[in-house]
């Protein structure tokens, strides 16, 4: 049997990063073990959100190449626009591979030890420890963190039955002339209903534009055929380069339990992605710093660790993720309820979901707070004196 860890993190994405760079500040031996070569592509629009950017326990500003004041969001197919705008970043663009790097050199330097290229085949179960079979040879530790993705290997080697529901996502690396990348410059751009219950989205990097479509429907229609029309729309027939990548997103998370002997489940192995609009990060850096909290405060006892992780989840992103479902429901199956609350309420809605994002608000606090409905009822007129200026609406041109 080869080397034995405190802790092995299996995946170095946000979630597994974050959870080796707290375990090991703490002291915590710690690897983690990655199967592609590092630093990797991921298939992601690499927008970081404030609510992302404000759980992160790491400076990330060099490697954010555009941080995006404002959010434009267009209603199809009414044509309606609103743009909100707010002083700190409402999505700081970065390219994964580079941000999900820093985030792991943290980790090493804070003394993690990092195997890449070191794929989890199988896993086992002893009483006081697991062994993980990799393609590199076995390796133990006490706890495993499972940050392995989507597609968790963790937990189909564990057969667990409760997996997340996971939509299929189009994302596009587009090349384009220089003045059609300036005419998106520090915008996050979303279309709302371009396909039937889905969205599709511009995200502005240094030297290319991330595009990219979802549907939250399980088999996705043609979304292809979504993004051919999209890269149309937008004028972006004519560009120098596409890179096409398509994944999966978890947006309903497993039933539970997230941890199962001395296995816990953080970020998309545990579907932990917002169902309203897709975006992962800011829970899968959430649930990695609460897994290696867990396993801090416990000092490793099995029992105290299931409890402590369980009750962190259920008190903070477990409540906040049903009520994004909901609203989720809300805004994709009913199209024409949809439009009608865009058309009567959009800008207001627009700064709602901006606050979300810019992790000012909650979706809990806008979907059961009775003062959130009384001021969605109040006249339009009143609305837009109490917006100010820098909210806008109006339709496409
Ligand atoms: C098209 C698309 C666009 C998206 N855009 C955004 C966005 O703009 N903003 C946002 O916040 N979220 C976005 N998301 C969601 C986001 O990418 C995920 O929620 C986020 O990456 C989850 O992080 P994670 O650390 O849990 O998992 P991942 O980032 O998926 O990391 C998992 C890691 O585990 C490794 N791994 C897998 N299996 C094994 C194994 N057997 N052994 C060892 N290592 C293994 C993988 O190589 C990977 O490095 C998008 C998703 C898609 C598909």
């Amino acid at each position: 049997m080869s080397i034995t860890y405190d802790v092995i993190v299996v995946g170095s994405g946000p979630a597994g990063a974050c959870a080796a760079w707290r375990l090991a500040q703490a002291g915590v031996a710690v690897a983690v073990i990655e199967k592609a070569a590092l630093p990797r592509y991921k298939t992601c629009g690499g927008g970081i959100i404030g609510r992302a950017l404000q759980a992160l326990p790491l400076d990330v500003g060099h490697v954010v190449e555009q941080p995006c004041h404002r959010a434009q969001l267009i209603i199809h197919p009414t044509g309606l626009s609103f743009t909100t705008h707010r002083p700190i970043p409402i999505v700081s663009m970065t390219m994964r591979d580079q941000f999900d790097f820093a985030l792991l050199s943290a980790a090493q330097a804070a003394g993690a030890v990092v195997h890449q290229r070191r794929a989890l085949e199988d896993i086992s179960f002893h009483k006081d420890f697991v062994t993980l079979v990799t393609n590199e040879g076995s390796i133990r530790a006490q706890f495993v963190v499972a940050a392995d993705g989507a597609f968790s290997t963790v937990a189909r080697k564990m057969r667990l039955a409760d997996g997340p529901v996971l939509i299929p996502a189009l994302e596009y690396e587009v090349t384009v002339p220089l003045d059609r990348l300036d005419r998106f410059h520090g915008v996050a751009r979303f279309d709302f209903g371009w396909l039937p219950d889905g969205y599709a989205w511009v995200f502005p990097k240094q030297q290319h534009l991330s595009i990219g479509v979802l549907s939250m429907g399980r088999r996705g229609g043609d979304l292809k055929s979504s993004m051919a029309r999209y890269l149309d729309l937008l004028g972006c027939r004519s560009v120098t380069r596409i890179e096409p990548h398509g994944f999966v997103i978890p947006v309903r998370r497993r039933s539970g339990p997230f941890v199962d002997q001395r296995v816990l489940f953080v970020g998309d192995a545990a579907g932990f992605a917002d169902p309203v609009t897709g975006e992962g990060i800011s829970f899968a850096v959430r649930s990695g710093l609460m897994a290696a909290q867990a396993l801090i405060d416990t000092q490793l006892k099995e029992e105290p660790v299931r409890n402590t992780y369980s009750r962190a989840l259920a008190e903070t992103i477990l409540p906040e993720l049903r009520t994004a479902r909901w609203l989720g429901r809300l805004l994709y199956h009913y199209p024409r309820t949809r439009s009608w609350a865009f058309a009567w309420q959009g800008q207001r809605l627009c700064e709602a979901v901006t606050d979300v994002m810019a992790g000012t608000r909650t979706y809990q606090d806008l979907a059961l707070n009775p003062r959130t409905f009384l001021k969605f009822l109040a006249p339009r007129e009143f609305q837009r004196t109490a917006q100010g200026n820098d909210a806008g609406t109006g339709r496409i041109t």
